[in-house]
């Protein structure tokens, strides 16, 4: 068996020793003489799995008594329609900060459900930097702010936390995107009213969506929100109205666990850095690429750059397959080339993508 560094912007690597730890379970959960996949949600098996991750992710991410974890299913893509449908009330409005595709694709779908005001936007930069606090204009009335604070395709992300008392604003709950980087590093929850994101970038297996969403928010949804999809039902049921991905709820509580032994957030944050420390360095240093973003809103997660001759594109990736390096191709829309270094790319596999570029901008410079 050969595991190759994987690069991919998600679903994205998982941590070798939780994968392990999965196959090792899979046919029979600790004595349990069946697999994690085969319980029903409602056994007290697999109830004590849920309990545990909720538990550990609350530790975690220091999610204070008066938020409550869901664990959904749609992906960050369906909660663009879920939350204004849960939280546009009877005002019927809300306001968006945009800064690239993911924020751009939130407020055109916010628009079904109720009026849409672009509070903020990036677009004249390209969507490279992110707009200050101080030139956000809130409406009168929002039902919330949304804001989407690592933008995993154009690779920027927000370098404070949208943090609206600072503005007078501390009324308006928050909604952050967080799918591309929960986890990497810390968040002061009590900003927020409700944090989201798919689990496949940074948690675990696609399919799982986690909520978080502070208690007031609930009971809000509109009459025509379907029931699975109401927070306050969600909530009231412990996540089980319907069946929850029970699988990926197990893989992200073994990736909980993990990042509690690699010392939690502020352990797995110092690891981040070092990583997008070494990465964007050699960018900087060496003439033959380039990163575009605004230096102060770089991505820790998302690294995307270019080569300055693209006409070597088809050989960087080839030969980057070659060593053992895979998914760098760039998203569509932005081209180039990206490295997604999530939490389970550990610094050695960054520094085996800067040896090889170092090494291929020496064969073609
Ligand atoms: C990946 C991603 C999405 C889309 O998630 P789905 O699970 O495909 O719905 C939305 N927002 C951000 C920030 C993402 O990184």
């Amino acid at each position: 068996m050969t595991r190759v560094w994987n690069f991919a912007a998600g679903p994205a690597a998982l941590p070798a020793e939780v994968l392990q730890q999965a196959a090792e379970e899979m046919l029979d959960w600790r004595g349990a003489g069946v697999g994690v996949m085969e319980m029903s949600h409602r056994s007290k098996e697999f109830v004590s799995i849920a309990e545990q991750a909720e538990a550990d992710l609350r530790e975690l991410m220091a999610i204070p008594a008066n938020y409550r974890v869901l664990f959904m299913q749609g992906g960050a893509i369906a909660e663009n329609a879920i939350i204004p449908m849960n939280l546009m009330g009877e005002e019927k409005r809300a306001d968006y900060v945009v800064t690239g595709s993911w924020s751009v694709k939130s407020q055109k779908e916010a628009r079904k459900y109720g009026e849409v005001n672009i509070a903020a936007t990036s677009e004249a930069s390209g969507y490279t930097t992110v707009p200050p606090m101080s030139e956000w204009k809130l409406s009168a009335r929002p039902s919330y702010l949304f804001t989407c604070t690592n933008e995993t395709i154009g690779g920027v992300e927000y370098p404070f936390e949208p943090d609206l008392a600072r503005i007078g604003r501390a009324e308006v709950p928050v909604v952050a995107d967080v799918s591309s980087h929960i986890l990497s590093r810390p968040f002061d929850v009590t900003k927020y009213g409700l944090l989201f994101g798919g689990a496949q970038k940074n948690i675990g297996p696609a399919g799982l969506t986690i909520v978080i969403v502070r208690d007031d928010l609930l009971g809000r949804a509109a009459p025509f929100c379907p029931t699975a999809f109401d927070y306050r039902t969600v909530a009231d049921n412990g996540s089980m109205y319907n069946t929850p991905p029970t699988y990926a709820i197990y893989i992200a509580g073994l990736v909980f666990q993990w990042l509690k032994r690699k010392g939690g957030v502020a352990g797995i944050e110092a690891q981040n850095i070092a990583k997008a420390e070494l990465l964007y360095g050699f960018l900087d240093d060496c003439p033959f690429y380039e990163n575009r973003i605004d230096p102060a809103c770089r991505s820790r997660m998302n690294v995307p750059f270019f080569l300055k001759d693209e006409s070597l594109n088809d050989r960087f990736l080839a030969g980057a397959k070659d060593a053992g390096l895979v998914q760098l191709k760039g998203h569509k829309s932005v081209g180039g080339m990206r490295a997604s270094i999530y939490n389970a790319m550990p610094l050695e596999g960054v520094q085996a993508l800067v040896d090889y570029m170092r090494d291929f901008a020496l064969r073609h410079g």
